[in-house]
């Protein structure tokens, strides 16, 4: 529990309305999106308006060494805002103002707590769309899909949240804020400090404004499924559209395991012996698309394609996307939890990468389901479990080890576009080797010296340990202990 002292100093900043320390009213920030993590209850939740705001909030947990977890809408999936040393969750969504569309430099200016479909709602009318789209665009804040760099369905054509992000507004630790970036399409001053706020997962600073970069709405848009019978050629079929220069907006996959589970849930008519699915769309200027267009469905027959639909109207355009949409709520329904991962390989590595997932599955004796961003190498095993089998979770545990020793082995990364969080915390030497990681420590240090934005974040439990020692080791580790400092 937080001291009435400090309850009181947070309702003078930000009001008693907006400050949250009743139980019942904490429990909703205890966890997020991710599954199978320890939940954790904050001592407090605040949702500022302002960046004056955020940065009073910041000051007083600097004064009083209270842990700050900034969070947008909570739909991470590798446990990033979990209040893991409790203190005080900072909530983003009443920042929620577009500040400014600017058609003609083709940027928008917004407050972190903006919801990413709101944008694209907003600039919609101007002919232009943000591109960045994770399946929860319609939940998720530009606050925490920058803070996660966040992808998408679209990612393989237009790319992730950070090449979008041009301009940042960041709380420091300290309470200063810096501004970085700006709304020019060239900026080589200094060290690129946009790149280096975005994705760094509320372990630097608080966001509190973001300048984004918008593109022109492709005027038009043509969707394809094809069914395959051989894993080979499905993986085969994404490198050769590639290698024909078409570049899909979207590229998707679904394995066997989530085929079947699709049709079981929502009885759409799809071929439960087949391999693969992939669910293809091309956009842009008109004649451009058609050409496209023609040139993946040859592909796919080449490929020796089962089946293969091409939308002719929006409404077969949904009953296409409706077996990718209907692919997590579908693998959800078989068991009580999922264990949802983004290790993400070359797209020349898929075929391993999928087979060594059944192998995995086999070997560990577990469900595991497989979609995901096949043209950018971005899959999502899912597995299927219950946390509240010992015995059964003993093995995801050892089944996730090797899902990211595997994507690693086979040149790829632990996360394509979900974060390190807590969850995956412990495999980031494996990946970055100790000089990386010691390089990344520095920068935090650095930048949060008391090791109180975030902690528990991105760093793995021993470094982690060193860090949230904070400066000379001054950050106390109980509530207690702590409210008798500042
Ligand atoms: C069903 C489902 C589908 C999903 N699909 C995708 C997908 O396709 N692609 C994808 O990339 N992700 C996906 N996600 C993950 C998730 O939606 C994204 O990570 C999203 O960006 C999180 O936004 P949020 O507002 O919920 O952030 P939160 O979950 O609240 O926070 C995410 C991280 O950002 C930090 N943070 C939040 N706001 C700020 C701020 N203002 N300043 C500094 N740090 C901050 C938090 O501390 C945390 O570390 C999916 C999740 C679900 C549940």
């Amino acid at each position: 529990m937080l001291s009435k002292a400090v309850v009181t100093e947070l309702v003078s900043i930000c009001g008693r309305e907006r400050v949250l320390t009743e139980p019942e009213d904490l429990i909703g920030y205890s966890f997020d999106a991710t599954a199978a993590l320890p939940r954790r209850r904050p001592e407090a939740v605040v949702l500022p308006v302002s960046t004056e705001e955020v940065v009073q909030v910041v000051k007083l947990a600097g004064r009083r060494r209270i842990p700050i977890y900034p969070r947008g809408s909570g739909t991470n999936l590798s446990g990033g805002t979990i209040p893991l040393e409790g203190g005080i969750v900072l909530v983003t969504t009443m920042m929620n103002s577009i500040l400014e569309v600017d058609a003609e430099n083709l940027t928008a200016t917004v407050q972190p707590g903006v919801i990413v479909q709101t944008l694209n709602d907003a600039v919609a009318s101007y002919g232009l769309i943000y591109p960045p789209d994770p399946g929860t665009v319609a939940t998720a804040t530009m606050g925490g899909t920058v803070a996660e760099c966040s992808g998408g369905l679209r990612g393989l054509k237009y790319g992730v949240t950070k090449h979008y992000v041009m301009g940042l507004e960041v709380v420091l630790a300290d309470g200063n804020v810096l501004r970085a970036g700006g709304k020019t399409v060239k900026n080589v001053t200094g060290y690129d400090l946009v790149k280096l706020f975005t994705g760094s997962e509320g372990t630097l600073g608080i966001i509190t404004g973001i300048t984004v970069k918008l593109i022109p709405a492709p005027e038009h848009r043509r969707t394809m499924m094809a069914v395959f019978d051989d894993l080979d050629r499905a993986a085969k079929t994404i490198s050769e559209i590639i290698s024909h220069k078409v570049i899909p907006a979207t590229l998707e996959i679904l394995d066997r395991v989530t085929i079947q589970a699709v049709e079981e849930h929502a009885r759409i008519g799809l071929p439960t012996e087949a391999e693969a699915i992939l669910l293809i769309e091309v956009d842009g200027i008109r004649e451009v698309v058609e050409k496209e267009a023609a040139v993946v469905l040859e592909v796919c027959r080449r490929q020796g394609a089962a089946s293969i639909r091409a939308a002719e109207t929006d409404a077969e355009r949904d009953e296409l996307w409706a077996a990718r949409r209907a692919a997590l709520p579908a693998l959800a329904q078989l068991k009580p939890t999922m264990v949802l991962e983004d290790a993400t390989v070359p797209r020349s590595k898929i075929p391993e990468m999928i087979r060594g997932l059944n192998d995995i599955a086999s070997k560990y004796r577990l469900k595991i389901g497989t979609f995901g961003h096949a043209g950018d190498g971005n899959l999502h095993p899912t597995i299927l479990t219950d946390v509240s089998d010992e015995e059964e979770m003993a093995r995801v545990e050892r089944a996730v080890d090797e899902i990211f020793t595997l994507a690693l082995q086979l040149g790829g990364t632990l996360s394509g576009e979900h974060g390190i969080g807590m969850a995956k915390a412990k495999y980031l030497e494996q990946e970055f080797g100790p000089a990386g990681v010691e390089v990344m420590a520095r920068i935090k240090h650095a930048l949060d010296p008391l090791g109180l934005l975030n902690p528990g974040k991105i760093f793995p439990p021993a470094q982690g340990k060193i860090l949230s020692q904070g400066e000379a080791g001054v950050k106390e580790q109980t509530p207690a202990a702590r409210e008798g400092l500042g």
